[in-house]
């Protein structure tokens, strides 16, 4: 059996072996009414996973492998397949085609590759407003920025919070660029939620399950980072959590992971796009600056997370990198991002996708 080389047959994997039930294309409210209320009286959970042609319906919350059989031959089911991977709903073997993400008019996990830009923190308006304008006439489509920063240092910046949200909104409506910044914590996750389009969940906390079943109830899109040491089936498994609550708006994101080379901040791997496309219908998008860390290397990076298949990149871009209160060092400036952009335009055919010119404002 084909799988992540972490696999393996774990206690707590056989206690949660379990059933996809994939309906047939023709059938009906009805068949799948009386599936799901089959699964809720047998005491479990029932996920309808949406696919281009049909549904499937995935089961949680067993602790015995189930029988096909219990499924097979009710009405409207084609198929039912036991589940022995530990991620069940994020998994490619429940849906057919990938999951795209839309956010009123930018499309996340598509043919067209969406780039997201901007500073590591939100410093001042002026910094983010000509931030903003540049990567949108660059062609970037959403609009990175940091209010509420996690530092290494309980001493470091920890960004403008309450008051970078504010900004952050400002240049929403400036630009008309969309927003994703992160939230650190579930104290602050009501603030952060209402200001943004995309949540971003850090590398350091992308195992805070309790964040991650927070953001589990909402519907705005999340962006998970992949932790600093985490495994690709870590990293699908902190996916589960979010998907598991009903939020199937899932962005995984490669950021870069701590390996025993010191001459770059961390190690970007790129067998993660591939790998992840492999085993997810998730988008996959590339964090080529976090994941190189020096602002020279990052366009080459960047070029090959699109090469190696990844659906979008995000970007740390900056006015002046040499005062950045955060990740100046791993800044582009904008017209180093806009040479980037144009290169990627060139590229992105070549593996059979688009990317759209910015606009100027
Ligand atoms: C960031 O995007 O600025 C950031 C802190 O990223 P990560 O969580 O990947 O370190
Ligand atoms: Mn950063």
């Amino acid at each position: 059996m084909s799988g992540l080389p972490t696999e393996k047959k774990t206690d707590e994997r056989n206690e949660s072996a379990t059933m996809l039930i994939l309906m047939k294309p023709q059938a009906t409210a009805e068949q799948i009414y009386r599936i799901k209320e089959k699964i809720d009286a047998m005491g479990y959970e029932a996920h309808e996973i949406p696919g281009a042609t049909r549904i499937a319906i995935g089961i949680t919350g067993n602790e015995e492998s189930l029988l096909p059989d219990a499924f097979m031959y009710l009405d409207g089911v084609e198929e039912a397949v036991p589940v022995t991977k530990p991620y069940k709903l994020v998994g490619r073997h429940g849906k057919v085609g990938d999951t795209v993400i839309a956010i009123d008019g930018v499309a996340i996990g598509g043919k067209e590759l969406v780039i997201m830009a901007g500073p590591c923190s939100v410093e001042s308006r002026e910094q983010l407003s000509a931030t903003a304008r540049a990567v949108k006439n660059a062609g970037a489509t959403v609009l990175r920025g940091g209010a509420f920063k996690p530092r290494t240092s309980p001493y470091a910046f920890q960004g403008l919070k309450e008051q970078g949200l504010m900004l952050l909104q400002e240049a929403r409506r400036e630009t008309g660029l969309k927003i994703v910044t992160e939230v650190k914590d579930i104290r602050t996750l009501g603030a952060v939620n209402a200001a943004t389009d995309i949540l971003q969940i850090g590398a350091r906390n992308m195992s805070n399950f309790s964040l991650l079943e927070a953001v589990g109830e909402l519907r705005t899109p999340i962006l998970l980072k992949r932790g600093i040491s985490a495994t690709l089936e870590e990293l699908l498994m902190a996916a589960e959590y979010i998907v598991a609550r009903g939020n199937t708006n899932v962005i995984l994101c490669e950021r870069g992971i701590r390996t025993f080379e010191p001459s770059t901040r961390f190690t970007l791997d790129l067998n993660a796009v591939p790998m992840l496309k492999k085993q997810s219908h998730l988008p996959v998008i590339v964090d080529p600056s976090h994941g190189i860390g020096i602002a020279d290397g990052v366009p080459a990076m960047a070029m090959a997370a699109i090469a190696a298949g990844a659906d979008g990149l995000i970007v740390e871009v900056h006015p002046d990198p040499a005062t950045a209160k955060s990740d100046g060092g791993q800044s582009l400036k904008p017209e180093t991002f806009a040479t980037l952009m144009d290169r990627l335009r060139m590229l992105a055919p070549c593996v059979d996708r688009t990317l759209t010119k910015g606009n100027s404002i």
